[in-house]
């Protein structure tokens, strides 16, 4: 087994603390503490593989794995309170926010509710519907400690309708009297935006700043509230992940799911297992087609790690591009990586006009709900703008559809994700049909 680099900061906060004693040399069994929570909103760090401590830097630390590896794992300290044992395990939102778990348990929701999202919203990603379809048990085992934890009175699933599996076998697990119940939400990007969920669930539109314990919500993703079981039945601290991973690969390029992925473990050494990149290509990707960026040589995955994208060959633009940023899709820094890899110049940046500004960070007044984006486009056109590179949900990309490529001169249109979309021949995010999403 190749070398494992566990990263000390896996979460939004501050790092994780290397334990004192912890030096080059220790040998750690898998579970092993390796680092503490830090000073303030964060989780710890646990050993994925048992093996020797290779290095410990400024930022991570790195394990040679034992040639052989077992199962066993060092047990979390047993606590009667959840959100505690949530804490010692080192579980964060694993859906890609990374929001330190047991701070959401430790809401009070006095009869709201708990809502799983298992939107699985980017395209081609599948282990979060894999999972709730193997295993409905320890998800609605995870809903329920989430429920016992916060006081919450009833828990919703929520997931799209097109998984007719995963809705079946988790209806079959549903016990009389659990107050539990399934939202159906259409397939459409970004339904797995929190505010998206509780409009869709619980019909009520947040304002930006608003989180979800305003509507008297938790919203936990399908494998943060599976880890939670584990975390509680089996004292099992967060030492894997699953995974995603699609492309150019030789293996096929529909996607392949990797369950319990060791936390450190090399994105090449997921990709070989699919057979290796097949020729040529354009990016890997970390994360999905819509908030993913292109990974480093040497990234591993961690605990917000969804996806690994091997795409073919980005398009190129020679023409003057207008960049259009969605508050839910890529950022504007991501456009302009792609817009440098199109070899176009770029003359014209605007965002969405749902788009908010709040701590640094864009968020959609009404995700997935587009207000027209012909003001936006006409203002690019007139900065020089003759070609387009967008970022915008499925709703927003249909109605650009309905304005740019109508322009005298029309200006082409680039979505973000289709150098991804052509790769494994998905339809391009343009057009939206009614009823039935991208
Ligand atoms: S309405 Fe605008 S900001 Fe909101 S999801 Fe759609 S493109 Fe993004």
């Amino acid at each position: 087994m190749p070398n494992c680099r566990l990263f000390l900061k896996q979460s939004i906060g501050v790092p994780a603390v290397p334990v004192p004693g912890l030096a080059v040399g220790s040998k750690v069994k898998k579970g092993t503490l390796l680092a503490a929570q830090g000073a303030g909103l964060g989780i710890p760090l646990h050993a994925s593989v048992s093996g020797t401590v290779a290095s410990i830097t400024e930022n991570y630390i790195e394990l040679l794995a034992d040639e052989k590896q077992s199962d066993d794992f060092e047990p979390i300290p047993k606590s009667e309170d959840i959100a505690e044992m949530v804490k010692a395990a080192g579980l964060c939102g694993m859906g890609g926010a990374g929001f330190p778990t047991y701070v959401k348990l430790q809401t009070k929701l006095d009869g709201g509710v708990i809502i799983i999202n298992s939107a699985e919203c980017e395209p081609l990603l599948k282990h979060n519907i894999k999972q709730i379809t193997e295993d409905p048990k320890k998800a609605y085992r995870g809903l329920l400690l989430a429920m016992q934890a916060t006081k919450a009175g009833r828990g919703i699933l929520a997931i799209k309708s097109k998984n007719a599996e995963a809705i079946k076998a988790f209806r079959s697990v549903l016990q009389n009297g659990d107050n539990v119940t399934i939202h159906e939400l259409p397939d459409m990007y970004p339904m797995g935006e929190e505010r998206a969920i509780i409009r869709e669930a619980l019909g009520t539109l947040l304002g930006v700043d608003q989180l979800p314990a305003v509507a008297g919500a938790v919203i936990l993703n399908l494998e943060t509230i599976c880890r939670i079981a584990e975390a509680v039945d089996n004292r099992r601290p967060v030492i894997s992940k699953n995974v995603t991973v699609v492309g150019k690969l030789k293996n096929g390029r529909e996607s392949h799911v990797f369950m319990d992925v060791p936390i450190g473990t090399q994105l090449t050494s997921l990709i070989d297992a699919c057979g290796g990149i097949d020729g040529m290509f354009g990016e890997v990707i970390i994360g999905g087609p819509f908030t993913g960026v292109a990974a480093a040589p040497d990234s591993v995955v961690g605990k917000t790690t969804g996806g690994i994208i091997v795409t073919q060959d980005i398009p190129q633009e020679k023409r003057p591009l207008g960049l259009l940023v969605c508050a839910c899709g890529g950022n504007e820094k991501r456009l302009r990586d792609l817009a440098e890899k199109m070899g176009a110049q770029v003359v014209s940046v605007r965002k969405c006009k749902q788009a908010q500004e709040v701590k640094g960070a864009l968020k959609c007044e009404n995700p997935g709900n587009c207000p027209g984006q012909a003001e936006k486009i006409l203002e690019m056109k007139k900065e020089g703008a003759q070609a387009l590179l967008i970022s915008n949900c499925s709703d927003c990309s249909n109605t650009v559809m309905g304005v740019a490529p109508k322009l005298k001169p029309k200006m082409a249109v680039h979505h973000m994700t289709d150098h991804v979309m052509r790769t494994v021949g998905h339809p391009l995010i343009r057009h939206l049909p009614i009823n039935a999403g991208q």
